[in-house]
């Protein structure tokens, strides 16, 4: 993957039909061979000079039926002024997978490439036009789900865990100097660093790496959207709520009772901020087995959710009788829980009655109330299959789930695992030179020793920004990437 000789290609735009289908080239032989599948309307447009150059004219593919002429549109960035680094081009044309399938072959054919997952932000990197940092950023622009993940994302883009790092490396490296220097001159009477002063700088520098981890922690907490978990009898109309919540068609809904087996899930847009939403499906509906299943079921799900919603479905016959409504509730709270007295953390807890358009409003007040005076948390009534209530239901879910949640720090930035397994290496050898100095009365007595750990420390954060980086890291992170990026 690490061959940059070679001029890869890749269909830039996502899979199926679409009003424009993009295919871009980067390599030594990008421009030739975006040239020889291309006819310019205007010859005189040429691809000189520096930077970007677009020109419309048409394809010109041969097949086993004979040539296609579609319209289209090349772009041309030359070098260095170009994503990779390295020229580029791209050809604009209708988004047909046969066309686009046939315009690949043929520049295949002519001596280009498939690119291989990531590899196109891989030669961005190591031709120096992103940092480590800001290419894992491409990486989670492309996987980045919600709203929230999107900022988080866009700040790591926009340089900014690169611009703490090399404050950090900088600060670093004069203590470095200082403590070298004290080798250097060891038979010299003079100090450059006392141990005093330097563990005092050292700390320093160390609270901030924790600081930087501590914020990070708290907002992945903040990054990962709270977790909604709806559980009712089959048939309540749980995977109709997800759909007409989140605007997707995520679950099968049906008639026949336990269509939906697997646990479902799709995000939904709150009045403010988002959260996901959980289908626990599935339960079959014999009494007795109800409360174990949904145990069963949501044990694990229950521990990692913000809020369940219990659904009811209200024109049930059996809702007639507000007592076994409270009963199935009774139970499946409990089951929320993970048992009475369990000491499972207790969850927010809120009732979704479902279905209110088959009841006139006299009837569907009489089965509220019983729902009501459990005291379980807001009802909400609502019509999965009307919309009505939906809108309520999204704020009472808004206002529950900030009364979870905390806010997580402005300044946090989202760390990997990589990321934070090198800040937390940095920060032990400060820690590990730090004890030295407690120990001794001349730098020079340990500078060796201290040098070593400081050296350590560099290398740690310089990995996280790519500064330390082998092909097999590399190639580890890029290939997370999906193709063309
Ligand atoms: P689940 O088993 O709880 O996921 O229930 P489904 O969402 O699959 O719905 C079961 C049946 O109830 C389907 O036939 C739905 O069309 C129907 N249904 C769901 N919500 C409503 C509603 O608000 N009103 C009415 N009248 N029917 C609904």
């Amino acid at each position: 993957m690490l061959d940059f000789e070679d001029t890869i290609l890749a269909v830039a735009t996502p899979a199926g039909t679409a009003p424009r289908g993009i295919v871009r080239l980067s390599g030594p032989a990008a421009l030739r061979l975006a040239t020889a599948v291309f006819e310019t309307d205007d010859p005189a447009a040429g691809m000189d000079g520096v930077g970007f150059r677009r020109s419309s004219g048409q394809l010109q593919l041969a097949s086993a039926d004979g040539s296609v002429r579609v319209p289209a549109e090349r772009y041309v960035f030359r070098a260095p002024r170009s994503f990779t680094g390295q020229d580029c081009a791209e050809l604009h044309t209708v988004g047909s997978p046969s066309l686009l399938n046939m315009l690949v072959a043929a520049l295949v054919e002519l001596g280009a490439r498939r690119a291989e997952p990531g590899e196109f932000t891989a030669r961005a990197f190591v031709s120096g036009r992103l940092d480590l940092s800001r290419a894992e950023a491409v990486a989670q622009l492309i996987a980045a789900r919600s709203d929230a993940q999107l900022r988080a994302a866009r700040r790591f883009a926009d340089g900014e865990l690169a611009t703490r790092v090399s404050t950090l490396t900088g600060q670093l490296a004069d203590l470095v100097a200082l403590v070298e220097a004290d080798i250097d001159f060891a038979e010299e009477p003079i100090e450059f660093i006392r141990p005093g002063e330097l563990r005092e700088r050292l700390a320093a520098i160390g609270a901030d790496i924790e600081g930087l981890l501590f914020d990070a922690s708290r907002a992945d907490r903040a990054d990962v959207l709270p977790r909604v978990l709806l559980l009712g009898r089959p048939n309540a109309g749980k995977s109709s709520l997800l759909n007409a919540l989140s605007g997707l068609d995520r679950a099968i809904c049906s008639a026949t009772a336990g269509t939906t087996r697997d646990i479902l899930s799709a995000p939904v847009k709150l009045p403010r901020g988002e959260a996901m939403l959980l289908d626990a499906a599935g339960l079959d509906d014999t009494p007795d087995g109800l409360l174990e299943q949904a145990r069963a079921r949501v044990g694990v799900e229950a521990e990692t959710v913000d809020l369940i919603c219990i659904v009811v479905d209200v024109a049930a016959s059996s809702a007639g009788d507000g007592g076994s409504l409270q009963a199935d509730i009774r139970a499946l709270r409990a089951a929320a829980r993970g048992g009475e007295g369990s000491g499972s953390r207790d969850r927010a807890l809120m009732v979704v009655a479902n279905k209110i358009d088959v009841l006139d409003s006299r009837e569907t007040a009489l089965r509220l109330t019983p729902l009501a005076e459990l005291g379980l948390g807001p009802v909400c009534p609502t019509s999965a299959r009307t919309g009505t209530g939906l809108d309520e239901l999204k704020s009472a879910l808004g206002r529950l789930l900030e009364d979870e949640r905390s806010p997580a720090s402005p300044d946090a930035l989202q760390l990997n695992a990589r990321q934070r397994e090198a800040f937390s290496a940095a920060r032990a050898c400060l820690v590990r030179a730090a004890d030295e100095c407690a120990t001794i009365s001349q730098t020079a007595e340990r500078a060796d020793l201290i040098a070593f750990e400081l050296r350590e420390a560099l290398d740690a954060l310089g990995a996280v920004c790519g500064a330390v980086t082998t092909d097999d890291l590399l190639t580890r992170i890029f290939s997370s990437f999906c193709i063309g990026k």
